[in-house]
């Protein structure tokens, strides 16, 4: 008998769904065929439209590392300055959720995201080395996160 596929997260815009803030997608059509070759089964995920932000969103980023948000000492904040943290909270909330309750030990989250990003992420308005708040929370619980850029043919 075939053994059971893994479920795995997947940041849902690299499967295609139109999440993003700008309201298209980043479809990973390898990253796909990956999956399927490793007997993945990928989950969707947004961290933000779980959060309740709605898509097209404004552009937002961390105004300090992902740990000090998760700990309380920074904010995410869009580009006009509204405090966005609440629901950026809730979104990686959400999905560490998702990974419990359907026992997800791995993520492939979309590089560079303020919410998604495994290496890179934004702060400040700027693109710097370090986690989003989704993948911090993520690896803080044991999930292990890997980065995906996205649009692979
Ligand atoms: S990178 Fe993450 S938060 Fe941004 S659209 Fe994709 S899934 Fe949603």
């Amino acid at each position: 008998m075939a053994e059971a596929r893994q479920p795995v997260l997947v940041s849902a815009c690299l499967l295609g769904e139109a999440c993003r803030y700008d309201g298209r997608h980043n479809r990973d059509a390898a990253l796909e065929r990956e999956l399927e070759a490793r007997n993945e089964h990928a989950v969707p995920f947004c961290p933000e439209e779980h959060g309740g932000l709605g898509t097209p969103r404004p552009a937002a980023w961390l105004d300090a590392g992902a740990a000090d948000v998760l700990d309380g000492r920074a904010r995410v904040l869009t580009e006009a300055g509204t405090d966005v943290t609440r629901e950026f909270r809730a979104g990686a909330e959400g999905a560490l959720a998702v990974c419990r309750e359907q026992r997800i030990a791995k993520a492939y989250l979309k590089e560079r995201s303020p919410s998604c990003g495994c290496a890179h992420t934004h702060v400040g308005g700027r693109l710097v080395a370090g986690s989003g708040l989704t993948s911090e929370l993520l690896r803080r619980n044991g999930v292990a996160v890997v980065g995906v850029e996205g649009r692979r043919e």
